[in-house]
């Protein structure tokens, strides 16, 4: 029972990306107590140095991203929160179209820079287990998979997230592009490995040479981070 209940808890999460949180997976999104047994988001500490990833991302590039971006979405999700409640309490909705897009933006901002740092990793790795076996399974190879993320990735148009993602309904992997924090998103899918392509996370040292931030990122992944994603979402085999 204990394993179904999980599995269910797992397809309800996969509706929403900020369900990772719920999972207890790496990159979890960090929540504090609030008022009233509410839960307010907080931004996480990055899980290494500003500079560990130098040369690939620069310490001022990481600092700005992190402590800048990444914790002006978890203000604006916080926000957005609030005046939703607001507008309950009011019983005034007029504003609920323009809350509603603000909900998705700022929420899905705060779970995929959560996701990203902890998906980078100084150190060289590989998929493991059950996922290099998928991968294997469904793309033909780790270089085919790679050479299609990277072709998404660079071709987001404008600012946006190439990811690679679990959709339960097939049991498949699927590369997918995000526009923004939130457009294009397969419902259901759950992201296992991101990459933010928003000119904030590499312009200061790549300016408009996308490309070559992408190459130079994904030989820094932590395969071992997104290999447990894959691993908790499947569920025992
Ligand atoms: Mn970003």
């Amino acid at each position: 029972m204990e394993s179904l209940s999980r599995r269910e808890m797992l397809m309800w999460a996969g509706a929403s990306a900020a369900g990772v949180a719920t999972i207890g997976a790496p990159g979890g999104v960090a929540l504090a107590a609030g008022a009233a047994g509410t839960k307010e988001y907080t931004l996480p500490p990055l899980p290494y140095e500003y500079n560990a990833l130098e040369p690939v991302l620069d310490e001022k590039t990481m600092r700005i991203h992190h402590d800048k971006h990444h914790a002006g979405y978890v203000k604006g999700l916080n926000a957005t929160l609030q005046k939703l409640e607001a507008a309950r309490k009011a019983g005034d909705f007029s504003a609920v179209q323009a809350l509603s897009r603000a909900l998705a933006f700022h929420g899905s901002g705060h779970v995929l820079h959560s996701l990203y740092w902890e998906n980078l990793n100084p150190e060289p790795s590989k998929p493991g287990g059950a996922l290099h076996h998928a991968i294997n399974d469904q793309f033909g190879g780790f270089e085919t998979m790679t050479a299609q993320l990277a072709a998404a990735t660079n071709t987001v148009a404008g600012s946006g997230w190439g990811l690679l993602a679990y959709e339960p309904l097939g049991k498949r992997l699927l590369i997918l592009q995000i526009e923004k924090h939130e457009n294009q998103m397969f419902c259901g899918a759950t992201p296992i490995l991101v990459i933010d392509v928003w000119e904030h996370a590499y312009y200061l040292k790549y300016q408009n040479m996308r490309a070559d931030y992408v190459k130079a990122l994904m030989k820094h992944v932590n395969w071992d981070v997104v290999t447990k994603r894959y691993d908790d979402l499947i569920g025992p085999q």
